[in-house]
């Protein structure tokens, strides 16, 4: 049997080739670095982490990527398991060691008997004898890879602005100003209760903090790129503090749930939260603090921050241009390119948002491309689990009360069918408000992972 050949090694293409592997199907997982880089990676490493270490909420009860984490486990996610064996504190979110986490994925695929890694970059399309690829290269696709493809779709591609956070070497942060606590001392453990560190603003700092990122120099973006959108979950902090000086107190400056340990009884006026990047702790980055600002400036206004007057950076954020495909028009309902099936996409390329989604898509991408190699039926997840939601996003652009051109997305449970939900509580009183949405959110999970089940045993039973 030919085997299936995978470009690009990152979230989606590990957890593709990890899924048709374990089918017992051949793969050739294509990865450019280190032959070839992009901005944002850093290493060779399979599955680089390029920005936070966040893998986000664990919760599968009540939140939709929680929910997604819990369905990938489920249908035995490489990018999960590691994810779970390398995590660091992060109060009710998985985050994860990210070069532990990189190098733990990067041998399960090496010494996996049904993979072979080649290190090279796919220049064009890729030749007519691969019948079955997954294109999996990410929102930093190689420019002549892009073009190859772009040709080939003849199809406007879509485009929108992502950034990086700045992570901080943990012994330059001055802990006499700064403190240990999540939000809300969120978090199982003691440890979890005391995974962040925050450094505390009054208003003085604060408005001469916004009015030193306003007056910052910024990485002027190129003609082509000015009419690009941003998306709105990856805003840079000067352009949240140009839509109002309030934005950022109310954004990832919100001092709420907070008590600063130096001085209880002053209520910060806004607060900077610090989450732990690497096992060792020696590693913290700048929550929601992606960035545009010439990396001079960077160094400068972020040194305002008390507790980071002395703060000594591993790496400074920055922002690029990211590319996606017109998916629900160019794919069918199962990834596949309408105009050449043998292509299949998957992960952030093919418009979901974040490395779970990127990592889900793979998931199905790598099932689906193994299910046709071996003559199986197909069959998609129901649009009732996270993955289904996702991967009907993807193939129908349908995002249920929203109009509009076709977005990238976070999973969310905008996306999932609607549910009846429980009107009352257990001595029958009528819910309201945030207690009747966590009750419909609550409904939707359940039914979300017994689905997920009934597809994960079909599929099992369909291969006896
Ligand atoms: P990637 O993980 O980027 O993998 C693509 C792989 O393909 C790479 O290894 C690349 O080297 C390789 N490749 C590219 N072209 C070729 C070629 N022609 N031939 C061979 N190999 C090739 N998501 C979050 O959840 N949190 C964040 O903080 C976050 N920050 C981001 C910051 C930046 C700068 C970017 C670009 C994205 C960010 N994302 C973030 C979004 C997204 O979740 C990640 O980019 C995620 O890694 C996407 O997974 P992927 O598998 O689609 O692509």
């Amino acid at each position: 049997m030919t085997p299936i050949h995978i470009i690009g090694g990152g979230m989606a293409g590990s957890e593709a080739a990890w899924q048709a592997a374990n089918a017992d199907v051949r793969v050739v997982l294509h990865e450019m670095r280190p032959v070839r880089g992009t901005f944002a990676h850093q290493t060779e490493g399979l599955a680089e982490l390029v920005c936070s270490n966040s893998f986000r909420s664990d919760d599968a009860e009540t939140n939709a990527v929680g929910l997604l984490h819990e369905e990938m486990r489920r249908a035995g996610s490489l990018i999960m398991a590691m994810g779970d064996t390398h995590q660091v504190p992060a109060g009710g979110a998985l985050a994860v060691d990210r070069e532990a986490f990189s190098q733990a994925v990067t041998a399960a695929l090496e010494n996996h008997p049904n993979i072979e890694i080649v290190r090279e970059e796919i220049t064009g399309l890729p030749p007519e004898d691969w019948d079955s690829v997954i294109v999996a290269t990410g929102p930093l696709t190689s420019q002549a890879l892009a073009e190859a493809v772009h040709a080939a779709t003849e199809e406007g591609e879509l485009a929108f602005f992502d950034a990086i956070a700045p992570i901080l070497y943990a012994d330059s942060i001055n802990m006499d100003v700064a403190w240990k606590q999540s939000r809300y001392d969120k978090g199982e453990t003691e440890e979890d209760k005391a995974a962040y560190i925050n450094c505390p603003m009054d208003k003085d700092q604060y408005e001469a903090f916004v009015d030193a990122l306003l007056a910052a120099e910024k990485t002027e973006f190129k003609e082509w790129e000015k009419d690009t959108p941003y998306f709105d979950a990856c805003l840079p902090i000067e352009v949240m503090a140009e839509r109002g000086r309030e934005t950022l107190r109310h954004g990832p400056m919100k001092p709420r749930g907070l008590t600063n340990a130096h001085d209880p009884e002053t209520k910060p006026y806004a607060v900077v939260q610090l989450r732990q990047d690497n096992t060792l702790g020696t590693l913290f980055n700048m929550v929601g603090f992606q960035t545009k600002m010439k990396y001079g400036a960077q160094a400068d206004v972020f040194k305002m921050i008390p507790g980071l007057e002395n703060a000594s950076f591993a790496r400074l954020g920055g922002i690029h241009r990211n590319t996606f495909l017109h998916s629900p028009k160019l794919l069918d309902d199962l990834m596949r390119l309408k105009a050449r099936p043998a292509l299949r996409f998957a992960g952030q390329i093919t418009g979901v948002e974040g490395y779970v989604e990127s990592a889900s898509m793979g998931l199905l991408a790598g099932r689906f491309a193994a299910a046709e190699k071996l003559g199986q039926a197909v069959t998609p997840p129901p649009p009732t689990t996270a993955l289904g939601a996702l991967l009907t996003h993807i193939t129908t652009g349908h995002v249920p009360g929203k109009k509009g051109a076709f977005q990238p997305m976070n999973v969310n449970f905008g996306l999932f069918p609607d549910i009846e939900a429980p009107t009352k509580d257990a001595e029958g009183k009528r819910l309201k408000g945030k207690d009747k949405s966590v009750a419909k959110k609550r409904a939707m999970s359940a039914r979300a992972l017994s689905d997920c089940d009934a597809w994960l045993n079909g599929i099992s039973q369909a291969a006896e």
